[in-house]
This record gives C-alpha cells, sequence and structure tokens, in this order.
C-alpha cells in the first residue's frame, strides 16, 4: 500500500498532521506547513518512496502532543491575582484525531483554578463539541518521568463525567519510554457507571 503523504500543519495554537490532499482547508484558516514527513521529502526531493526513512519521532503521535502543549508554557502572572501557564497539557480527539493544548490558570481562591488538562479538554469541546479524549498529555518544564503526568481526583472525576468513552483514555506516564496508563485504572469502582448505563 502507498504511504499515505502527511503534512504538519501550525494554526498558532495547535498543530495538526493532516493527509495531504486535506491540506487546503488548514492553510485556508491561516496555518503554514511546518515540515513534510520523511516520505513526503524523499519524493519532494526526487527519491523513491520506499527508500524513505521510517517514521521518525516527528511522526510519532506522543511528540506531537509534547510540542502542542509546549508552547504553551510559559509561566506567568495574568493579573495580581492569577498565575498561569505553569502546568501545560494536550489532549487528543477521539473524534477527529486533532491535538488541542491547554494550561492551567490558577486564582486566589481555590474554587476558581483550573488545570491544564481541563483546559484543553475544553479547548477541545469549543472546537468540535466532542468530548471524547483518545490520549492526554501534561507536565510542567519537562515532559512527564517515571509515573509523572497524572491527572488530579478533580480531572480523573471531570474526564469520567465527561463522556463514558474517556475511560479508555491514555494518559503518558513516562515521555522517554512511553509508558501510558489508562484513565478507568487511576480510578476503579467509579460511582457513575449506573447512570450511563441508564441513559
Ligand atoms: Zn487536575
Amino acid at each position: 500500500m502507498p504511504k499515505k503523504e502527511m503534512v504538519v500543519i501550525d494554526c498558532g495554537d495547535t498543530t495538526y498532521v493532516v493527509p495531504k490532499d486535506q491540506a487546503e482547508s488548514y492553510l485556508a484558516r491561516g496555518g503554514k506547513i511546518i515540515h513534510y514527513t520523511e516520505a513526503e521529502k524523499a519524493k519532494f526531493n526526487g527519491v523513491d518512496e520506499k527508500s524513505a526513512e521510517e517514521p521518525s519521532a516527528k511522526d510519532d503521535i506522543w511528540q506531537e502532543m509534547y510540542e502542542a502543549a509546549r508552547k504553551e508554557y510559559h509561566p506567568e502572572e495574568i493579573s495580581p491575582f492569577f498565575d498561569a501557564h505553569h502546568v501545560v497539557a494536550a489532549v487528543q480527539s477521539a473524534k477527529t484525531g486533532k491535538i488541542y493544548a491547554g494550561f492551567c490558570i490558577e486564582g486566589a481562591s481555590g474554587v476558581m483554578n483550573l488545570c491544564a488538562e481541563r483546559v484543553a479538554a475544553l479547548n477541545m469541546y469549543i472546537n468540535e463539541h466532542n468530548t471524547v479524549v483518545r490520549r492526554m498529555i501534561a507536565f510542567r518544564a519537562e515532559p512527564p518521568k517515571v509515573n509523572g503526568g497524572m491527572p488530579c481526583g478533580a480531572c480523573r472525576e471531570f474526564f469520567m463525567q465527561f463522556a463514558y468513552e474517556n475511560r479508555n483514555m491514555e494518559i503518558i506516564t513516562d515521555f522517554k519510554s512511553r509508558k501510558t496508563v489508562k484513565l478507568k485504572d487511576l480510578i476503579p469502582n467509579w460511582w457513575g457507571d449506573k447512570r450511563y448505563k441508564e441513559k
């Protein structure tokens, strides 16, 4: 089977990897092609696709997600009360495969605080009215390592309530080894299953 030609498009907040024949709509919205895949580059250079290198880190979805979230890492005070951008996250939509980034925002009273994971999920929801997440990454300055990147209790609960299927979302806990954990394993015997079954 011929390799599908993919391009990476930077749309400011988010980076998308899309088939080349679907790139038009992203470019029309102001996106810029930032690199070609190895197969695409090889073809561009007149090299047979078959001899193109195997997918590199650039074709790795976790790398894409890391890079999308990393752009939001710039800790700052956004008012005398709010600190933001010191924890960042990205989610991949289970519906479209697109990546959405988020950052934490913490005010002077705890109830207003939003974690980066929930902001990323709401970014996805605003853009595609979808609540189902396939993958998630969260970190501070460095990508998660050795049991890192775990969502807090509020985020675990949020994602469980956001969509039934979110129990199967993969959360990366060690970026180097690409080790992941499923949300359902972080919140066993969840109280809300009964309501999903009734709907
Ligand atoms: Zn949280």
